[in-house]
């Protein structure tokens, strides 16, 4: 873009229905919970966020944090081949490794930054990536950065993905996706895409944010209800600012891939270690997370409820057994009108548009999480029914 005034850019994007503001959100940290917010002074319940055990506002993540803090400090002050890998981060790192039987975790400062540097390290010019059409722009990023052939399959089919790995003349090295998807809550065939990776021997990446934490008997994630072994993913990546409550993110996989990142990953080598008090906080969430499964059954049972009453609601659903649920809506209009008119009647609820999902599929996200109650799910609902009704177009 050449250098021009930048307002008649803003005004098309206004136009468009796609302008993104950013909203100053307090919450009421001292309730455990990050359920009610006030955001420019109206008092909203929240049903955007991803923290879907409930851990983002527990007060023993907090002091977790405050003691980690002034034992060692806010700062790292270095990268974590430098000066700055500290005791939490590898006590952090063993116990990520031990909750999701692998060798060895590596843990970036953001999701984002691992998906680049995985990415990045796993494929190289001269070789090819394959993604899922629906991957999180990290995944995009990193496989655009790594500067290979960028290919997409058609979202969630494995045998596109198998007849793409299989007949190209540069097959693909890496095979990436999500586990669950994070603007619709499905779940990738992990079973099929790691049957066709293993085939070609391609690398087969798989990012859980939305999973890992929630789904599967233990919170495994997507793995684990597919009953998938390290062999048959070799490479998990994860996030610690979801499920998880704190900030943060880790590869889990070999020693080998550990060693082999640590020597490659452009963006974990030339960045500034997360800080230790951030780690401390993840750890006290990974005791927790594994101490109370009641958080994790408690979020899916309330999106089975959101999504048993929406049903007979009428209102429009994806298909997620996650605690993310699209209600889709076609178009960015209809779907900003509805964010504004529930946000009217006190719900938080995010508007997805263009381009984070394609375009005529926006949609408000709900999300779940195990610190809401029965009565917000149902009066969400109702208030939904309500303001679809009233969308312009909506016949009635
Ligand atoms: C949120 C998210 C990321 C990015 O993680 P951050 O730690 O927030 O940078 C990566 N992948 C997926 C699928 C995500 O949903």
């Amino acid at each position: 873009m050449q250098r021009q005034p930048l307002e008649p850019v803003l005004e098309q994007i206004e136009r468009q229905s796609l302008y993104r503001r950013r909203h100053t959100v307090e919450s009421f940290p001292q309730r455990g919970s990050h359920v009610e917010v006030i955001v420019e002074g109206r008092r909203l319940i929240d049903f955007s966020s991803n923290d879907y055990l409930g851990l983002a506002g527990h007060p023993a993540l907090a002091e977790a944090m405050a003691g980690c803090a002034s034992r060692c400090g806010a700062g790292s002050g270095a990268s974590h081949l430098i000066s700055g890998h500290g005791a939490e981060h590898a006590a952090l790192e063993e116990e990520l490794a031990a909750h999701l039987g692998r060798e060895r975790a590596l843990l970036f400062s953001t999701g984002y930054m691992a998906n680049l540097g995985v990415m990045s390290a796993l494929a190289g010019r001269g070789e090819s990536v394959l993604l899922d059409r629906l991957s999180h722009a990290s995944l995009i990023d990193g496989g655009l950065l790594s500067g290979a052939r960028f290919r997409r399959y058609p979202h969630c089919d494995a045998a596109a993905a198998r007849r793409m790995l299989a007949d190209s003349a540069q097959p693909a090295t890496v095979l990436a996706t999500d586990g669950v998807f994070s603007m619709d809550g499905d779940i990738a065939p992990l079973a099929q895409l790691a049957q066709a990776a293993r085939s070609r021997d391609a690398w087969l990446v798989v990012d859980d944010a939305h999973g890992i934490g929630v789904m599967g008997p233990t919170g495994g994630g997507a793995l684990e209800m597919a009953g998938l072994s390290a062999e048959d993913v070799p490479v998990l990546v994860g996030t610690l600012g979801k499920a998880f409550g704190a900030f943060g993110a880790f590869v889990a996989g070999s020693a080998a891939l550990a060693e082999f990142l640590v020597q490659k990953a452009r963006s974990y080598i030339y960045s500034t270690a997360l800080p230790q008090p951030v780690a401390a906080a993840a750890r006290e969430a990974l005791r927790i997370a594994h101490r109370d499964s009641w958080r994790r059954e408690r979020a899916l049972a309330l999106a089975m409820r959101f999504r048993e009453a929406a049903a007979q609601a009428g209102v429009p659903l994806g298909e997620s057994v996650t605690p993310i649920q699209p209600v889709p809506l076609g178009s960015a209009r209809a779907a900003m009108l509805a964010q504004q008119a529930l946000r009217g009647a006190g719900f938080w609820v995010v508007a997805i548009r263009s381009p984070t999902v394609p375009e005529g599929q926006e949609r408000l996200r709900v999300t779940l999480t195990a610190a809401h109650r029965e009565d917000q799910v149902d009066a969400l609902v109702e208030t939904l029914r309500g303001v679809i009704a009233g969308l312009p177009g909506a016949g009635g």
